[in-house]
């Protein structure tokens, strides 16, 4: 299978080729035309496994859908991380296809200066990638709203049970969309995901590498 029959706009899959990614990883070759479909997906893989671009591409092909948006918008997409430095991996990962399709996609994590992030939301944000404290702390003071947002990510769900940030993940769920879609990335599958998986994740599909 090719990017091209799983459902990706064709600018991305020009963007993809251009940084040498021509063929889908067994993950993304499962995981995205499910996505795009609009389902929710629990996908059991590694890193290293091209899980980014698993539930990046999807969330860029259903945004790019209706691109007739007011300027200051509120998240479309969120992806949930359990670190910092994993938040500026994925923004970088994502960064040349999104922008292929006009999608900008912005981090909000701890140890960046609150004021100039607050800035950066009111300007407007499609893609939100969020550790969760620093998250929390936004929907608190009211300088984030999550009630558009469409489609969450949780990105090694099982390192951010491990990192105790659950309460504060299920929180942040909770004010998005009732009716989003949800994927879950995890390594690992321990009962603290399975309750997240059952709580969050109705009629999922399930995909292993
Ligand atoms: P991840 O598992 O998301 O951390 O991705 C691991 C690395 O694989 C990243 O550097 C990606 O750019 C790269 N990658 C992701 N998908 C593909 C693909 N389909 N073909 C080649 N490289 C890929």
């Amino acid at each position: 299978v090719t990017f091209a029959e799983i459902g990706l706009p064709a600018a991305v899959v020009t963007a993809l080729a251009k940084n040498g990614i021509t063929v889908p990883s067994p993950i993304q070759a499962m995981a995205v035309p499910d996505a795009i479909a609009g389902r929710n997906v629990l996908g059991r893989a590694q890193t290293g496994s091209g899980k980014t671009l698993a539930f990046g591409l999807p969330m860029l092909a259903r945004l790019s859908q209706h691109e007739d948006r007011p300027a200051a918008k509120r998240p479309r997409a969120l992806v949930l991380v359990p670190t910092r430095e994993l938040a500026i991996q994925v923004v970088d990962s994502l960064y040349p296809y999104a922008s292929a399709v006009g999608v900008n996609v912005r981090a909000a994590v701890g140890g960046m200066p609150f004021t100039k992030q607050v800035e950066q939301l009111r300007r407007g944000v499609d893609i939100l990638v969020a550790t969760p404290g620093r998250l929390g702390d936004h929907l608190r003071q009211g300088t984030c709203i999550l009630d558009e947002v469409e489609i969450t990510a949780l990105d090694e769900a099982d390192q951010m049970a491990d990192m105790g940030f659950l309460p504060e993940v299920r929180s942040i769920l909770d004010a998005t969309r009732a009716d989003g879609q949800r994927l879950l990335f995890s390594a690992t599958l321990d009962r603290e995901v399975q309750s997240l998986v059952r709580q969050f994740l109705a009629d999922h599909v399930t995909h292993s590498t």
